[in-house]
């Protein structure tokens, strides 16, 4: 029996190395959560190890709580800090279980069965017995003598905080699948443990169903299921599928669960009572028990980078977790990523369940054009019925000027514009969320002419006819919008990318993309890409019900291959162009990116950490100075290799260095694997 423990103690310093060891007190294990003596204070840990002795002399934890972390999922964490150049601690730290709550108990009254001594019974007492499980306080000292009696057990159970969250969905007879999605479906589940496939379908052609037949088929041979989507709020129709499907067997777990919910349905899952977990990008750590499926639904999706420390992607902590479990992982997307294509193997759906035609698309050239609507539009919106208007812009005007000495509204912490939000009467900044009042003259001459640039979701709801309904990150509630949109006869969604999500309205007979090239106009691999995936996505979302649909793109760049390929519905081609282009430039997949971030409020200490860690590595660009964001000045460096664990561990290092060493001690250095 190993006597000694290996805890990582979870605090937040880059510069501290563990495991350290601990005595090992009866029935610890891996995954335990201790409180331990740790320098001058006490700190929690978790077990990363155990040992048979040690070199130093181990003294006893404080405490054991009664938290316990699987072995797998401390494996996990391991190879996550390690994999995002961060430390086991912060890794940890994230898949920590709920702390701070237990489980709720109440008082079960249940009767006993003995007949005996029934008919002593008074009037009230029998009425009482046959209200039994269900009692109110009041009735407690009654049912107390009763027990005392031999007629009722009472015992505390644990009552389960179910989640106030979910969509519930009509439970919906499971469909015939076409032959497309039987051939799907085959494919995974005959897949040997830890293949991954790609599900590419356009919307529309019955993903989501294969995925809930892919569960039932897991689930009756005894195992269990993650559902990882992009966010619950978007996309509450999939959860709500599961939920009708699977019932009680489905945990959810996503932010706006209280700490009860939390620590009820994580415990659900612990337990094996709930067998299919279904979240965004932080349910992959889910301690869902012999796993066999996990589900990246939407698998473009950006929201799946996590942007704390480790800034890891849940779609690559799937793939290790499906491989450790021996699970199958199944992507699934309309439009899949370049890196997806290149490494799955994947399964088509072509067609829509419905067989109805994608909607036409028309590119509507904007060079020439005065106002934010071309006539065409504005035309085509009269004639709609119900549209989607997707301009990825929050706000009333992207920027101000001064009309007489040019001087431009920006931001105090941050060298970006301020964007106007009429509404509130603020400027406001996007990147640190510092707000001013709109200006009556100007700061600098005290003009009272004023220019607004630009036209964002703000302006645009003020500027449409009929009823709008917006929705944007400034929307306190996104699933009522989607749902008033929904019930609404006529109307049209206005909004940023958000309108593009997964949800499905079946009478959609127009969708316009407004400034599609936006998105093509960041200095970014990856700008191409996003492109198509927004026009595409949106395009998806016109036309499914019996009235057709069209679809509009206006843009300033009418002959861009992402933009031309989505209007074509061409995501082969879009997709053999652009792993060209990677393959050619040595873009991931055909390398892999880190970005090491230098900041500091210091003047010129984060371009010389930024040096400082460019001084040793072999092959990196930079340092480079990236704009001023919450009043640090930034600067980074770029490594782009061919072998990725090696380049990790030399940046890891080389991070490591430069962070210790006291010349750089005014800056904060932060290390992003894999960049979007
Ligand atoms: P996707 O996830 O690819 O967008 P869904 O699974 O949501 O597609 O399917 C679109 C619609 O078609 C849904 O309303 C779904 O219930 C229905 N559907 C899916 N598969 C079938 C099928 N084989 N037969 C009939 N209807 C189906
Ligand atoms: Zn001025
Ligand atoms: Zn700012």
């Amino acid at each position: 029996m190993p006597s000694v423990v290996q805890v990582e103690p979870l605090t937040t310093a880059r510069a501290l190395r563990g495991p350290f060891d601990y005595l090992r007190p009866e029935g610890v294990d891996v995954g335990s959560v201790l409180v331990v003596p740790f320098g001058h204070r006490d700190v929690v840990g978790v077990v990363t190890g155990l040992a048979d002795g040690s070199e130093h002399d181990p003294v006893a934890p404080r405490r054991v709580l009664d938290a316990r972390l699987p072995a797998e999922l401390v494996d996990l964490a391991l190879w996550m800090a390690a994999e995002y150049c961060s430390t086991p601690a912060r890794a940890l730290s994230l898949l920590l279980p709920p702390k701070g709550t237990r489980a709720k108990t109440a008082l079960w009254a249940q009767p006993s069965g003995a007949v005996d001594a029934a008919e002593r019974l008074s009037e009230r007492q029998r009425a009482l017995l046959a209200s039994l499980p269900r009692f109110a306080a009041g009735d407690l000292a009654a049912l107390r003598r009763l027990e005392g009696r031999g007629l009722v057990h009472i015992a505390p159970r644990i009552v389960r905080r179910a989640p106030l969250h979910v969509p519930v969905g009509a439970a919906r007879a499971q469909p015939e699948l076409t032959a497309d999605q039987a051939a799907a479906l085959r494919a995974i589940v005959t897949a040997a443990p830890g293949e991954r496939l790609l599900l590419h379908g356009v919307t529309g052609s019955g993903k989501t169903e294969v995925y809930l037949q892919a569960a039932a088929a897991v689930l009756a041979a005894g195992g269990g299921v993650i559902v990882l989507v992009p966010e619950i709020a978007l996309t509450p129709q999939i959860v709500a599928r599961f939920v009708a499907r699977f019932g009680d067997t489905v945990a959810v777990l996503h932010s706006k669960l209280s700490a009860g919910e939390r620590h009820d349905e994580w415990a659900r899952l612990r337990a094996g009572e709930a067998r299919v977990c279904v979240g965004p990008r932080s349910a992959v750590f889910a301690p869902v028990r012999a796993l066999g499926l996990v589900v990246v639904d939407e698998e473009h999706d950006a929201s799946y980078k996590h942007e704390g420390d480790p800034r890891y992607d849940a779609r690559r902590v799937a793939e290790r977790r499906a491989a450790q479990a021996g699970a199958v992982l199944v992507a699934g997307s309309a439009t899949p990523r370049p890196e997806s294509v290149h490494a799955l193997s994947r399964l088509r759906l072509p067609e829509r369940v419905d067989g109805a035609p994608l909607p036409p698309v028309e590119i509507v050239d904007m060079r020439a054009a005065q106002r934010a609507l071309h006539p065409l539009t504005h035309e085509a919106l009269a004639d709609a019925r119900k549209a989607i208007v997707l301009l990825n812009r929050r706000g009333w005007s992207n920027f101000l000027t001064c009309r007489s000495c040019g001087h431009a509204w920006g931001c105090p912490s941050c060298d970006v514009t301020l964007v106007m939000h009429r509404a509130d009467g603020l400027l406001a900044c996007h990147h640190c969320g510092h707000r001013e009042p709109v200006p009556a003259r100007c700061d600098a001459c005290g003009s009272v002419s004023i220019a607004r640039h630009g036209t964002g979701t703000e302006r645009l709801e003020s500027e449409l006819e009929g009823t709008v309904f917006r929705l944007d990150a400034e929307v306190a509630d996104p699933a009522r919008v989607l749902a008033a949109f929904e019930q609404a006869p006529r109307g049209v969604l206005v909004g940023t990318q958000m309108v593009a999500k997964g949800h499905d309205f079946p009478d959609v007979d127009l969708g316009v993309v407004l400034d599609a090239d936006a998105t093509l106009r960041f200095p970014d691999f990856r700008a191409e890409e996003r492109t198509f995936a927004l026009v595409t996505q949106l395009a998806g979302r016109a036309g499914r019900g019996a009235a057709g649909g069209r679809v509009l793109v206006q843009t300033l760049a009418p002959d861009a291959p992402s933009i031309r390929f989505a209007a074509r519905h061409d995501a082969d081609g879009f997709l053999a162009g652009e792993l060209e282009r990677r393959r050619a430039l040595r873009y991931p997949p055909f390398s892999t990116l880190i970005r090491v971030v230098c900041s500091s409020p210091t003047p010129g200490a984060a371009l010389a950490a930024a040096a400082a860690v460019r001084e040793r590595l072999g092959e990196a660009l930079g340092p480079a100075p990236l704009f001023r964001l919450r009043g640090r000045e930034r600067a980074q460096v770029v490594v782009k290799a061919q072998d990725r664990a090696r380049a990790v561990a030399e940046v890891g290092a080389a991070v490591q260095a430069a962070a210790a060493d006291r010349a750089q001690r005014a800056a904060a250095f932060s290390v992003d694997v894999d960049p979007q």
